[in-house]
């Protein structure tokens, strides 16, 4: 195993289109990188860089410390693992477990130990002899996995695995994979745009947006602590609710002001006259709002109420607040009694609430 290390990385494709923009990120040796953005963000391209099946037009790429900008793929001791599996369709799992290692021309005696390794790891046992196409989704996956890690890379790159699984099997496989990846301690890249399977398979997850670096941290950090609003709407579902707001001084308190709603704020006078009638952002999970019966907290309509079993999912409008989406989304437990143009009060945990400036970024403000 090996570190991996992106230094100020550029890619521009031929034809102009710029992918990756001034890309760092060092993934330590045995790490998990989740990387993940939505569709186009550049997350193929960073792997497939890594890979070697693209070069960078800028910057430094390295493998356990060695530079492999200019080596070839099959010399940068990296296995990768697509979304379409690529298994050989006319070989039997084993073979296609065996086919990287005869291709390596390694001893009968090797071969066979090393596949025998990954049958157990993967619980292969039962489908040696089975045709890629007499396998189901789940254990074609299984498969190709086997056959990446069947030759101990140096690197592990995973290009959306499980993408091409039902929703039931994703999360099944999703969890097997993260206990796998435990288990091996391998230093992989994980591409995928769900930020669900990033937070559980990353022990720290790097969140892309047109090619550029928006944030790298641990699942809990990136969560609690989203660097800008980017991060902030990506991570967590339903996304974070983010309004346009202003604070207010007056009569030495300060005062949340979003529309035409006020809440009152505990702010330091300092902070708050620092801040005072400036446009800022203010966000605010969906977990920490609840209903209130008094004349206090928000003011809002109901537009959609999703009741889901264990909570229900609540989208209203607020009064007063003139933007292109002024909806936001509490998340209340288990059944709630709310119709479709009821009108409501919410109430945020004051505590709760995260403030970014005019271009997106956190302002990370002690209140
Ligand atoms: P993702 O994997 O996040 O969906 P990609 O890395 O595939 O994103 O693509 C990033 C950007 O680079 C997109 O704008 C895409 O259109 C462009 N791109 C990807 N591959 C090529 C290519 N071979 N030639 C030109 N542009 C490309």
């Amino acid at each position: 195993m090996a570190h991996v290390d992106f230094e100020q990385v550029d890619k521009v494709y031929p034809g102009g289109t710029q992918a990756i923009f001034d890309f760092s990120l060092a993934i330590a040796d045995g790490e998990a990188l989740a990387l993940v953005g939505p569709s186009g963000c550049g997350k193929s391209t960073l792997l497939r860089l890594l890979a070697g099946l693209e070069t960078a037009t800028q910057g430094h790429l390295s493998i356990g410390g060695h530079r492999v900008n200019d080596l070839p793929p099959q010399q940068r001791d990296v296995a990768m693992v697509f979304q379409d599996y690529a298994l050989y369709p006319h070989m039997t799992v084993r073979r296609n477990l065996e086919f990287p290692l005869k291709m390596r021309k390694l001893s009968q005696a090797e071969i066979a130990r090393q596949v025998q390794w990954v049958v157990e790891l993967l619980s292969l046992g039962g489908l040696l002899d089975r045709l890629p196409r007499q396998l189901s989704g789940g254990q074609r996956q299984r498969v190709a996995m086997g056959r990446a890690l069947v030759r101990k890379p140096a690197v592990f790159l995973m290009d959306e695995p499980l993408s091409n699984l039902d929703a039931r099997l994703r999360v099944q496989i999703r969890a097997e994979l993260g206990e796998l990846l435990d288990r091996l301690g391998a230093t992989t890249l994980y591409v995928t745009h769900d930020q669900a399977e990033a937070m559980t398979l990353g022990d720290r997850v790097a969140v892309v947006d047109q090619g550029r670096l928006q944030q790298v941290a641990p699942p809990r950090e990136l969560y609690e602590h989203p660097a800008n609003t980017f991060v902030a709407s990506f991570i967590g579902n339903p996304p974070m609710n983010l309004l346009p707001a202003r604070i207010s001084v007056a009569d030495h308190s300060s005062q949340l002001r979003l529309g035409e709603q006020q809440l009152p704020l505990d702010w330091p006078m300092a902070l708050a006259e620092r801040w005072r009638d400036q446009p800022l952002t203010a966000g605010i999970r969906p977990e920490y709002l609840r209903l209130t019966n008094g004349e206090t907290g928000l003011a809002a309509t109901v537009s959609d109420a999703e009741y889901l079993g264990h909570e229900t999912l609540l989208h209203v409008r607020l009064a007063g607040l003139e933007t292109e989406n002024p909806l936001l989304t509490a998340r209340l437990p288990g059944l709630q009694m709310i119709h479709r143009g009821d009108s409501v009060r919410l109430i945020p945990d004051a505590a709760q609430w995260h403030w970014f400036d005019q271009n997106g970024a956190n302002l990370k403000l002690k209140t």
